[in-house]
């Protein structure tokens, strides 16, 4: 199987695609690719005018198996023990140069299933998914135990051994750096990976395939599987030969992966699932970068990041002059072709997920919560939704309190520092959470007091690869990013080492 894009021909006519129209898909498993095993395909659909850009092979829960069989044999010949850190780094590192030379193509890919501007995605995305690649080959050989102080006559150390074959579950809001935020920990610990892509996703993905291939991937420490939640998701949470699975995507669906994981061989999880993160703007802040970084909050990516800045809430005594610049900034958003220099906001990546932020729209509306901005259905052909700003929306409204996943927020007025604590830690999550001001005294002690696993201080979604990443409350289970990423990825060995005492007399 090849992708051959129909649509969108235009892009792969130019440099961007490097003159490339084709490259191989499949189900990959053991180093090649191949047909899914009830030869089914997946339509890969151009969110843009909803056209089908390719198909590419279904895995199902019988290829999960094959996988996980393979990657076991990896582990036991060619990875996990079998190979020095030192040369787990160096093909990381081969890999990341890989992505390098084809970035511009990466970026392409993940603009062309998702939606996401091209330009964004070769200026963040993929650069980012380099860079955690290059950061978790740095610790591929630096991953060690201790020794522990214990009696005379005994030495005691542990060692952090590889868990084996590991279960990666993504979403599709950032294809290509979801995979690598996912597979740099898990390659660097010496584990070997079965991957499931988002079905709606699987292009970079499918890249990133032959790219581990070329830079000489033993087969069978990478197999990516793209196929369905209730299909491969499910088959890869309830695995027996899976030791361990790593799910970024809704908390409803996180529940079910730790069901199946506990119904199963009470497999080890780690979850990043949802959001509905508070944007706390004092009188004091800098209002320009307050604006800025909200804005850049709340609609980078369409406003779907699961720690999209959705409720800002703003003091009283900058209220009215935040939400006039805050509005003026938001109508410059121009929207259309991802590919298009000047486009800042693509579609959104499904009807299903257009659909259900038109109905979260609605909802707003139904429940009292008023339109200042946008609001109204887009009159164009494409998944995309004008970008909307709500205001006098009261706590327990449904946008509010759920996560919406697109390109709209909600501004809110406060008095007190007390008030606006408690009404920002109000939701079930607790991903992420953001306070302006000059004070550094209140910035921190309120940062201090946010529920959330990342606060940003005078900046918004601001992320570090070399810091944890993970929510607090049902926002997830474990950290991602950074050293934390690794303790997921190891099983500690304690070993008690007897140079001769006797057993003791009691
Ligand atoms: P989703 O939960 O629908 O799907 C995520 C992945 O799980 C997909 O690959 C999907 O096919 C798979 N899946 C679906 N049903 C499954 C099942 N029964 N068993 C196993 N796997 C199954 O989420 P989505 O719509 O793809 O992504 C959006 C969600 O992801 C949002 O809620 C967002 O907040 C969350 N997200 C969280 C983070 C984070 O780091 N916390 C990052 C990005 C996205």
């Amino acid at each position: 199987y090849s992708v051959m894009p129909t649509s969108f021909s235009h892009v792969f006519d130019t440099p961007v695609y490097q003159g490339k129209t084709s490259f191989p898909t499949g189900v990959f498993i053991n180093g090649q690719f191949r047909d899914g095993s009830e030869d089914t395909t997946i339509d890969v659909i151009n969110p843009t005018n909803g056209s089908t850009i390719t198909k590419v092979p279904e895995a199902t829960a019988k290829d999960v198996d094959i996988a996980v069989e393979a990657a076991q044999k990896a582990f036991e010949t060619v990875w996990g023990l079998n190979r020095p850190g030192s040369e787990r780094s160096r093909l990381m590192i081969k890999l990341a140069s890989a992505m390098e030379a084809c970035a511009d193509e990466l970026a392409a890919l993940d603009a062309l299933d998702n939606g996401k501007t091209f330009n964004w995605a070769k200026a963040i995305d993929v650069p980012f998914a380099i860079e955690l690649i290059r950061y978790y080959a740095g610790w591929a050989d630096k991953i060690h135990g201790q020794v522990m102080e214990t009696t005379e006559g005994k030495l005691t150390y542990t060692r952090h051994e590889p868990i084996g074959v590991v279960g990666q579950i993504i979403p599709w809001n950032y294809p290509l750096m979801m995979m690598c935020m996912k597979i740099g920990p898990a390659l660097a610990t010496g584990n070997c990976v079965v991957l499931k892509p988002s079905e709606f996703t699987p292009l970079s993905a499918l890249r990133m395939c032959s790219l581990l291939k070329e830079v000489g991937f033993p087969p069978g420490v990478v197999n990516v599987l793209v196929g369905y939640g209730h299909t491969v998701g499910n088959a890869i949470s309830t695995h027996n030969g899976i030791e361990k699975v790593a799910f970024t995507g809704s908390t409803l669906t996180g529940r079910k992966v730790m069901e199946a994981a506990a119904k199963s061989n009470l497999k080890n999880v780690t979850l990043e699932l949802g959001g509905k993160s508070p944007n706390v703007i004092f009188n004091d802040a800098d209002l320009e970068q307050a604006v800025n970084w909200s804005f850049w909050g709340i609609f980078w990516n369409h406003g779907q990041a699961c720690i999209a800045g959705s409720r800002i809430f703003v003091q009283s005594g900058i209220y009215d002059k935040f939400l006039e610049k805050f509005t003026e900034k938001t109508k410059t958003i121009k929207m259309g072709d991802p590919f298009a220099a000047d486009t800042y906001q693509g579609p959104q990546v499904s009807n299903i997920q257009h659909d259900r932020i038109t109905g979260y729209i609605k909802s707003g509306k139904e429940q009292g919560a008023t339109v200042h901005y946008g609001g109204e259905p887009y009159s164009g052909e494409g998944y995309f939704v004008n970008p909307t700003i709500f205001v006098d929306a009261k706590p327990d409204m449904k946008i509010m309190q759920e996560e919406i996943f697109g390109p709209v927020c909600c501004v809110v007025k406060f008095e007190d520092e007390d008030d606006v604590i408690r009404q920002a830690n109000d939701t079930i999550y607790g991903l992420a959470a953001a306070v302006f001001s000059k004070n550094i005294d209140r910035a921190l002690s309120v940062a201090h007091k946010l529920k959330a696993g990342s606060i940003w201080v005078n900046s918004y979604s601001h992320i570090s690869v070399n810091a944890p990443f993970g929510g607090f409350k049902q926002s997830g289970i474990g950290r991602e990013f950074g050293e934390e990423a690794l303790h997921n990825y190891v099983n500690v060995k304690s070993v008690h080492v007897n140079l001769g005492l006797a057993v003791p007399e009691v």
